[in-house]
C-alpha cells in the first residue's frame, strides 16, 4: 500500500508556521509525491470556551476558516481533494474538547492531540514522568468520551508529548500494553481513527532500523491490534516537511502490515 493522504497540515494561519505554508506550494508538493487527498489542520481553540494558553488568543474559529475560499477555489479546479479541517485542542479545565458542537460542525474533520502538553499542562507534572504520562491519559480518555466525540476524525500524535524537554520515547516506554490496549480498544469502539504522524521521525532523521525500535512502533502495533483505524499526517508548518514523506509513511506500512482497509474511511 502507498500513502497517498496527508490529514495533518498547517498552513501560514498557524501562528508557528513559516509563509512557505501556503495551500499553493501544499498543492505543489502534494502532486510530486502523487497524494490524492490531502487536509488542512490549522492550530485552533473555539473561542466559545474560556482558553488556557495565550498560544489559541487568535487561533479561533474566524482565523483559520479564513483558508476556506481558497480551499473551495482549488477544490474546484485541482484532481487532489483538499479538506477543511483543524488541528483543535484538549481544555484540561473543563475535561474536555475545546470545541462547541455548533461549531465542530463546520469543520469536515477534525483532529486532538492528547499531546500538546506543552501547552496544557502545568509545567511542574513534568516530573516525575508517571504525572505527564497521568495527564496524557486522562486527557486521551476525556477526549474519547467527549461529548463531540463524534465529530472527531483522530487523536493526533497520540502520547507524543511535544516540545517535551526529554526523550518523549521514555514517557511512551512506560505505559504498559494494557493501558493502551483499554484505550485503543475504546478508540476502536468510538470509530476515532489514530493518526501515523511522521513529524517526530522526519526531525530526529530516523532510519529504518530507528522507527522499528522506536516506542512508537509498539503503540502503533497495539492501537491495530485492537481495531483502531489509521490516518497519516505530515504535520507540516513549512515547505520542507515532505522531503522524507514518503519513505517515512512506506516505513510505518511496512512495520505495521498496513493494508487499505486499516485506513479511516476518510482516508480511502
Ligand atoms: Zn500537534
Ligand atoms: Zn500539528
Amino acid at each position: 500500500m502507498k500513502v497517498t493522504h496527508d490529514f495533518h497540515i498547517h498552513t501560514d494561519l498557524s501562528i508557528c508556521a513559516n509563509e512557505t505554508a501556503t495551500l499553493d506550494n501544499y498543492i505543489g508538493i502534494a502532486k510530486k509525491l502523487g497524494l490524492k487527498k490531502i487536509g488542512i489542520s490549522n492550530h485552533f481553540w473555539d473561542s466559545k470556551i474560556p482558553g488556557v494558553n495565550e498560544f489559541y488568543d487568535i487561533q479561533d474559529y474566524d482565523h483559520v476558516a479564513q483558508i476556506r475560499p481558497e480551499i473551495d477555489k482549488a477544490n474546484a479546479k485541482e484532481d487532489i481533494k483538499i479538506y477543511f479541517g483543524c488541528e483543535c485542542e484538549y481544555d484540561p479545565v473543563h475535561r474536555d474538547v475545546a470545541v462547541t458542537e455548533e461549531t465542530a460542525e463546520k469543520f469536515e474533520y477534525i483532529l486532538i492531540p492528547n499531546s500538546h502538553t506543552h501547552l496544557t499542562m502545568p509545567r511542574e507534572y513534568y516530573e516525575p514522568y508517571q504525572k505527564h504520562i497521568d495527564f496524557m491519559i486522562q486527557g486521551y480518555e476525556d477526549i474519547i468520551n467527549s461529548k463531540v466525540s463524534k465529530y472527531i476524525t483522530a487523536v493526533a500524535h497520540p502520547f507524543c508529548a511535544i516540545c517535551c524537554p526529554y526523550d518523549r520515547e521514555i514517557l511512551i516506554n512506560m505505559i504498559p500494553d494494557d493501558t493502551f490496549k483499554r484505550l485503543f480498544d475504546q478508540t476502536a469502539n468510538k470509530g476515532i481513527a489514530f493518526e501515523l504522524n511522521v513529524d517526530y521521525m522526519a526531525k530526529y532523521k530516523k532510519s529504518y532500523e530507528e522507527i522499528a525500535e522506536a516506542a512508537h512502533i509498539r503503540m502503533f502495533r497495539l492501537a491495530k491490534e485492537m481495531g483502531c483505524k489509521f490516518i497519516f499526517g505530515s504535520d507540516a508548518h513549512s515547505t520542507t516537511e515532505h522531503e522524507s514523506y514518503e519513505q517515512l509513511t512506506q516505513a510505518f506500512v511496512e512495520l505495521l502490515g498496513l493494508k487499505e482497509t486499516d485506513l479511516a474511511d476518510i482516508a480511502k
